[in-house]
């Protein structure tokens, strides 16, 4: 008897399901590819990374200190404010909330996870992976996605616009 397509198992990784002569079996689990199975592991290894990156830096960038954490909590405070008002009046909160994202945007962060729910950092590996840097902490930064999009770190550090305004002290 041959399984038919809506009967095979899907991939544990991609969730995609696939013929069986097509399949790949590693720890027990069902692959697509050979490529799903080692990949599922890399990506594994980087999620509890970046688990381990966040409790020791808390979100902050090291090359230009934003915090990214506050940051995101201080976006999404100005989006529920706009979101309050009425679509069709002009909004002072609407308004406050584009002139933070514009500003954001010309520092080097992508818009779309400015205005949705995005983490703005990145777990960096220090010695690039391709060189063959490891994926561990010791190996691992953060940098808020704007470092990231590539400015050198010189010109990342002297950016103290970046840094969002604090509640309550300078
Ligand atoms: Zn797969
Ligand atoms: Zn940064």
């Amino acid at each position: 008897m041959t399984l038919r397509a809506p009967d095979w198992p899907p991939c544990h990784r991609c969730r995609k399901p696939s013929k069986p002569s097509e399949q790949v079996r590693y720890e027990g689990n069902v692959y697509c590819c050979p490529e799903c199975a080692p990949l599922e592991a890399q990506e594994l290894a980087q999620g509890t990374l970046r688990a381990q990156v966040l409790e020791r830096d808390h979100g902050v960038c090291v090359l230009c200190k934003v915090d990214c954490l506050k940051l995101r909590a201080s976006l999404d405070e100005l989006k529920a404010k706009a979101l309050g008002d009425a679509p069709d009046k002009p909004s002072r909160a609407r308004d406050a909330h584009e002139v933070r994202v514009l500003s954001l945007v010309q520092h080097g962060f992508p818009r779309s996870i400015l205005e949705e729910k995005g983490s703005l950092w990145a777990a960096d590996h220090i010695e690039p992976r391709v060189l063959g840097g490891p994926t561990n902490i010791r190996n691992a930064r953060t940098v808020c996605l704007a470092c990231h999009a590539g400015l050198p770190a010189e010109l990342a550090r002297d950016r103290p616009a970046l840094r969002p305004p604090l509640r309550g002290r300078r």
